[in-house]
């Protein structure tokens, strides 16, 4: 049998790897647009910002390795078209402008998903940047190297924009973010994002809300000054795009392959479009909520690689299921840890909970302990049920650890009652007596019941 997948950074890697695995003996050929494969965007901040010294090291596998472990991998090459009747691509080698048809028994597609761009004056001025990709990275390390920027302006606060924005003031390069909305981060409730507003003004950037972008103004092809919507003018000689993604569902959508109402492809809990023996994996596709039922789209770099593993297993003759998502997310911003899961307060409200929440200051050891680190704390139920519904935290401490605890309890669709009672690992240094998740629970199972 031959497998082929198209697109090889994170789903399409991981589901050849697993294909693999599956059927020792099937043939798998992914083919790659870019000149590399397998590295992992999400280190590109850190390489950006100088925290990670070398752009190769994000690159966690290269086409040999895969060929060692009898993975054909061919880059630059673009799959321009899919023939799901006769079961053939197109394919065209960006090397030599060459095209050829390769037939194949099972498809998978991790396309990914590409920035939004908006279609204003000044777009394509040099020194406008996107960053989703390993030649944005090298436009970007470029550009700071020959350019040496004083002042940037990123135009978008979603997780990317706010680590950039920590990168490239670490730089010594001025920052301001623009945001067309009068609040950031719309996925946390408004008054733990707020605490993130708080903390990027006390470390220098500076925040423009309800400003959207208008137009870029440049010199000599260059741009100069970014103009917002209202008309500020900010000098700027690097302006970075960073309003949001969308999946690339081109190449299935002229295929005839059916997209969800996210506007991602559709896929089962296999991750089998509704095309018999294509699969789709990462970026390019939905999923579902497991707490609403709700299909979402949540483009992310953990989620694609479980997809691509249940993809590459499926496609080769096995039985995975990837079961959805609860949305749990966390990103760095100066010294804050951000981080969430399951549904904020007002996304159980849309979708008809009766949320019950509680909000804290917590801290990830001991009152007494030296350099306890503090973070905000909030937790969400369902009144009826007493039911675990998300929660979000933001701060220095250890967001982490409170996030995957309550995602736990998401997964094991556990009550406050069942948290309160958590055996969870306690000694000075790590944790308070009773962690923040406990305490919370508590407060919030005395919420409930009164
Ligand atoms: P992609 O990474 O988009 O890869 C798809 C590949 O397919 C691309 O190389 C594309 O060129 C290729 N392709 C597309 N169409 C074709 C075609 N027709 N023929 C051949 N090849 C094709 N996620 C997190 O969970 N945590 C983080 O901290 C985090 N940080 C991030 C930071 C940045 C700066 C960025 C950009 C992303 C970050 N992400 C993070 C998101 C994460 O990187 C993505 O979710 C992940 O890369 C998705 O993997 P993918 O394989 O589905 O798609």
């Amino acid at each position: 049998m031959r497998i082929i997948i198209v697109g090889g950074v994170a789903a399409g890697a991981k589901a050849a790897a697993k294909a693999r695995r599956t059927g020792p003996d099937h043939e798998i050929i992914l083919y790659q647009d870019e000149a590399e494969v397998s590295y992992s965007a999400c280190g590109m901040p850190y390489v950006i910002g100088g925290i990670i010294d070398n752009r190769r090291k994000i690159v966690i596998r290269q086409p040999e390795d895969f060929g060692r472990d009898g993975i054909q991998v061919l880059t630059r090459r673009l799959v321009t078209h899919i023939d799901p009747e006769q079961r053939q691509l197109t394919v065209r080698n960006r090397l030599d402008d060459s095209e050829e048809r390769v037939s194949y028994d099972r498809l998978i597609l991790a396309t990914g998903a590409r920035p939004m761009v908006p279609e204003v004056e000044g777009i394509t001025l040099e020194g406008v940047l996107t960053l989703r990709n390993f030649a944005d990275l090298a436009r970007f390390l470029s550009l700071l190297q020959t350019k040496r920027p004083k002042r940037a302006v990123i135009v978008g606060s979603g997780y990317i924009g706010l680590e950039l924005a920590e990168a490239l003031h670490a730089l010594g390069i001025k920052t301001t973010i623009v945001e067309k909305s009068p609040r950031i981060l719309p996925r946390f409730d408004v008054e733990m994002a707020w605490h993130v507003v708080e903390h990027l003004v006390e470390n220098g950037v500076e925040l423009m809300l309800g400003e959207g972008l208008a137009k870029l103004h440049g010199e000599n092809g260059r741009v100069t000054t970014v103009e917002t919507d209202t008309g500020t003018l900010l000098a700027a000689d690097l302006a970075v795009i960073a309003v949001g993604v969308r999946p690339n569902v081109e190449l299935a959508k002229t295929a005839g392959i059916a997209l969800g109402e996210t506007g991602a492809i559709a896929v089962n809990s296999a991750m089998e479009t509704r095309m018999p023996g294509i699969y789709a994996a990462g970026d390019c596709c939905e999923t579902v909520n497991r707490l609403n039922g709700k299909p979402v789209w949540m483009p992310l770099g953990d989620i694609a690689n479980l997809q691509g593993r249940v993809a590459g297993e499926n496609a080769a003759g096995g039985n995975a299921r990837f079961p959805g998502v609860f949305g749990t997310a966390i990103f760095k911003s100066f010294d804050m840890g951000v981080a969430m899961t399951g549904l904020s307060e007002q996304t159980a409200r849309e979708s008809g909970f009766d949320p019950v929440s509680v909000e804290m200051e917590g801290s990830d050891r001991a009152r007494y302990y030296p350099s306890r680190r503090p973070f905000f704390f909030k937790l969400v139920a369902d009144r009826r049920s007493g039911l675990v519904l998300g929660a979000q935290a933001v701060g220095e401490g250890a967001v982490d650890k409170m996030i995957d605890i309550v995602a736990t309890a998401l997964l094991g669709k556990l009550t406050c009652a069942d948290l309160e009672n958590a055996d969870l690992a306690y000694s000075p240094p790590f944790s308070p007596v009773l962690s923040p998740v406990i305490v919370a629970a508590g407060a919030l199972n005395n919420k409930m019941s009164w």
